[in-house]
């Protein structure tokens, strides 16, 4: 195929100002063919498919080949099946379980993980379940989510939006007929269990981290077929990568939007990615000395130009120990690497514990640690999380919510004297000494 686009018999599709053609893609038993709309090129892809029998003996199987027509009339796709004797194919179309689209943005295009994800936390299967196991099942689905596609496109708020609303009625025992109170704010339930949350993963961070990977093979990857394509379209611009994407936010197709903004999406986190890679220091021919942030071990002979002034010996010292173990390399390109990996790589996993990590350690997380034990029964922990939180229907808590009316009935269910509040209820009421006395006995 290569040398037939080669001789120029086919016309594959010219992508951008630089020329970079795509005329075919190989993935499994599957071949796409990129061309331009043309009767020369169809009538090169029927003589290949027609070749390809007789060389091989395999038959192809035109009734699962389908022609893709795009910007070209109706009247013209028709031609284009009849001739390749196949059936006409229309957008949107799937690929690899992906629907191809013009607007990924589209609510019809991700309501079936929805409507699967109402499916597998059914509210009958919640009734049965204690929070502990409620929360278990929901960290399984949530795990079983279409990562494959979120790591594509980004998903949409809407979407988020729904299968959190669906998530935080499972937890807390409701449906959609039937509403109950949400005890814990959904940002703190998804915080880890060390530090006070349940450990449920957070969407919004983790489809950050998923589609982050696309900035990793932008700046990893030297020769990939795709990071030519989108240079070939948006062109490289001044040089560093990473300005590069800064250039080009707002510009271009929905998708390359979002890829470009990523990192300006996270609230509390902005520039989490453009501040995760960092310069490996090649020949230094595209590295800024005072704007970009390198690195690479050597030595250094510093020679200055004048005498230092009495000032700024001290100084020199700060700057040598700056750069101490960092040196240029002649031969090599200067690359960017991602610095929270010993290897440089950018990880899905470690982008998402960067999200998610809490910025300043007010938790005591060796309290949540005891209550996450393993060795306990999950709705003994659950129970102990919500109630370390104040988060129970105790009688001040329900009165509190407006649930009851303050009218006298918020005394204690045990000795009728008290306000029923959690430490009233766990510890000092009367009643429940007693109990603990009773209990320490064993
Ligand atoms: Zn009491």
């Amino acid at each position: 195929m290569s040398s037939i686009v080669e001789k120029q018999l086919y016309k594959g599709v010219v992508i951008g100002n630089k020329g970079v053609t795509v005329s075919h893609l190989q993935f499994a038993d599957d071949t796409i063919f990129f061309g331009e709309a043309s009767k020369d090129n169809i009538g090169v892809i029927k003589s290949i498919m027609r070749t390809s029998e007789l060389s091989s003996g395999l038959k192809i199987n035109f009734g699962k080949s389908q022609p893709i027509g795009i910007g070209v009339e109706d009247n013209w796709r028709n031609k284009m099946a009849y001739k390749l004797c196949c059936k006409e194919r229309e957008i949107p179309f799937k690929y690899l379980g992906i629907l191809i689209s013009r607007n990924h943005r589209r609510v019809a295009m991700w309501q079936p993980m929805v409507e699967s994800f109402l499916k597998k936390l059914a509210t009958w299967k919640g009734r049965h379940l204690s929070l502990g196991g409620r929360i278990t099942l929901i960290n399984s689905v949530l795990s079983n989510l279409p990562v494959f596609l979120m790591s594509v496109y980004l998903i949409p708020k809407g979407i988020l939006y729904s299968i959190d609303k669906i998530c935080r009625s499972f937890l807390w025992g409701g449906g959609r007929e039937k509403r109950k109170i949400n005890w814990v704010n959904w940002v703190k339930v998804c915080k880890k269990r060390e530090e006070g949350g349940l450990g449920v993963r957070d969407l919004r961070k983790f489809k950050l981290a998923l589609m982050g990977k696309w900035w990793g093979c932008l700046v990893e990857n030297e020769e990939g077929l795709w990071k030519r394509v989108v240079v070939g379209k948006y062109g490289e611009g001044g040089g560093h990568w990473l300005d590069w994407i800064k250039e080009y936010r707002g510009v271009g197709s929905i998708w390359w939007r979002d890829v470009c903004c990523l990192d300006k999406m996270d609230r509390e986190r902005a520039r989490w990615l453009m501040e995760g890679f960092r310069t490996k220091l090649g020949d230094g021919k595209s590295v800024s000395f005072w704007w970009d942030n390198w690195n690479e071990p050597g030595r250094w002979n510093l020679k200055w130009r004048r005498k230092l002034f009495e000032w700024e010996p001290e100084e020199a010292r700060g700057l040598q120990e700056v750069i101490e173990d960092k040196m240029i390399t002649h031969g090599r390109p200067d690359s960017l690497e991602w610095v929270h990996d010993k290897d440089g790589q950018y990880s899905t996993k470690i982008a998402y514990s960067i999200l998610t990590k809490e910025q300043i350690g007010t938790t005591d997380s060796s309290t949540f640690k005891r209550i996450w034990n393993p060795s306990f029964p999950s709705k003994v922990s659950a129970f102990n999380w919500q109630l370390l939180l104040n988060k129970i229907p105790t009688k001040s808590n329900l009165i509190t919510r407006g649930i009851l009316r303050d009218s006298g009935d918020g005394k204690c269910v045990l000795c009728n004297e008290e306000d029923e509040d959690s430490t009233h209820l766990f510890l000092k009421c009367k009643t429940t000494r007693w109990v603990w006395q009773e209990c320490a006995k064993w």
